[in-house]
């Protein structure tokens, strides 16, 4: 079963709950895994603090153009529909960061000018933290395409019964990237009227996928109703409530809440995995 953690916004405690729920899921026998999809703040493992045992580098392959072939028809241009390569005085000019490495440009070139060269954009690193596995990807400093890289994790630690997914913030293409094909979809969200917003957004993002889905109210009794007030009104199912809790906020702040969250509100955690179990079971939306 592949469970992903995703929230609208940054800062509602969505990794804290990927990583709660693994250590909730382990305590009970299960082989579960983490995998690290916030590949441009991967902050999973400094919760779970597993041991790294191996590091790959991750490479996409762009276009190389042998200028000496190339008889400046402009047909690559023309294909590229990110503009990742153009005619500068009939030679063509790639920029490797626009590119979403499709492989048309090569296909088209009447000349075989084209050929592809990987290009590293960062690392995929994987390990163990008691019994728990661990994958996470890296992009590096000054890369952007954050898509195949989280694409490429996801294929890492599949030989858990439970993978948790901890998504990068949001709703755009990374999000969609890292929930896609997940049995259910986990929205953390906090009781405020920015939390609400992004819930909204996630919600529809949620929908439009396909996914099955259910909210996790974090900090939850500190802020208004709104959030309630909408899963009520949109038939979206709240699953657990973390209550606003300064002993979390201390924990976290030395990087150990997961455990105290368990130890403390792991009763929310076996209603919530009751409910994702019956969900994906009936193959229904909640
Ligand atoms: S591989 Fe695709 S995206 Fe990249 S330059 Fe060629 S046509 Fe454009
Ligand atoms: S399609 Fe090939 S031959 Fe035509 S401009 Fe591009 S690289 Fe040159």
């Amino acid at each position: 079963m592949n469970i992903a953690v995703a929230s609208g916004k940054g800062g509602t405690g969505k990794t804290t709950v990927s990583v709660s729920l693994a250590l909730f899921l382990a305590g009970e026998g299960r082989a579960v895994s983490v995998i690290d999809c916030d590949v441009e703040e991967p902050n999973v493992n400094l919760f779970l603090g597993a041991t790294i045992g191996r590091t790959d580098e991750f490479s996409v392959l762009v276009p190389s153009v042998d200028n000496a072939a190339c008889n400046g028809c402009g047909k690559c241009e023309q294909l590229c529909a990110y503009s990742a390569i153009v005619l500068i005085k009939d030679k063509p000019l790639v920029m490797p960061d626009l590119c979403h490495s499709c492989g048309g440009c090569e296909l088209v070139c009447p000349e075989r000018a084209i050929t592809e060269a990987a290009k590293r954009t960062g690392i995929i690193e994987t390990g163990e933290a008691g019994g728990i596995a661990f994958a996470g990807g890296r992009l590096d400093i000054g890369e952007h395409m954050s898509p195949p890289l989280i694409k490429a994790v996801k294929h890492y630690a599949c030989r858990s019964d439970i993978r948790i997914i901890d998504c990068p913030p949001g709703t755009s293409c990374p999000v969609v990237e890292s929930a896609r094909g997940c049995d259910f979809l986990v929205l953390v969200t906090e009781p405020t009227p920015f939390g609400l917003n992004d819930l909204r957004l996630a919600v529809e993002m949620a929908r439009a996928l396909g996914l099955p889905h259910g909210v996790v109210i974090n900090r939850a009794g500190s802020g208004d109703s709104g959030v309630d007030d909408y899963c009520a009104e949109s038939g979206v199912s709240v699953i657990a409530r973390i209550p606003y809790d300064r002993r979390i906020a201390e924990e976290y702040s030395r990087g150990d809440c997961a455990s105290r969250i368990i130890a403390t509100y792991g009763n929310e955690f076996s209603a919530m995995m009751k409910r994702i179990t019956e969900t994906t079971r009936k193959g229904a939306r909640i």
